[in-house]
């Protein structure tokens, strides 16, 4: 599968996320972690959350996967580290909105280079490889917030 379609300077924002991950590693103590498979690709992530008084206070990922799984994974993390867990969420809607390929207006909300995804909107079978870290932020935000 080419990503031809893809603009070329987004296709570079990917593959240096891809091959530069920020935020790469695990967190010790007190972190939540999740992890989430693709099968449909092989994606791996797990994700590894410090959720301080609403705040992300940080958070790392490991994994293997496809570029776009792990590039989504890289971005994610950037936005939303030091983000309140309400913002954090708000941008994983978006995520999975501009997935939907909804023109949706991101308001007050800093994309960092989340947007260079936006053109896996056109190709439906790696939709679920952009959105699996998000997945797994979400799910161990629900997870944080069970009593
Ligand atoms: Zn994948």
């Amino acid at each position: 599968m080419s990503f031809n379609n893809l603009d070329n300077l987004y296709r570079q924002v990917i593959m240096d996320h891809y091959k530069n991950p920020r935020n790469h590693g695990s967190l010790s103590n007190g972190a939540l972690t999740l992890e989430m498979n693709n099968p449909t690709c092989g994606d791996r992530i797990q994700l590894h959350l410090l959720i301080e008084d609403g705040i992300v206070n940080d958070v790392k990922f490991e994994g293997e996967g496809c570029s776009i799984s792990l590039a989504s994974a890289s971005m994610m993390t950037q936005v939303i580290k030091g983000q309140e867990v309400e913002t954090a969420l708000k941008l994983s809607q978006y995520f999975s909105d501009m997935m939907l390929g909804k023109d949706v207006d991101p308001a007050d909300l800093e994309l960092g280079d989340i947007e260079a995804l936006q053109g896996v909107a056109k190709f439906p079978a790696r939709i679920k490889c952009a959105t699996l870290a998000w997945k797994a932020m979400e799910k161990a935000v629900d997870q944080n917030e069970q009593p």
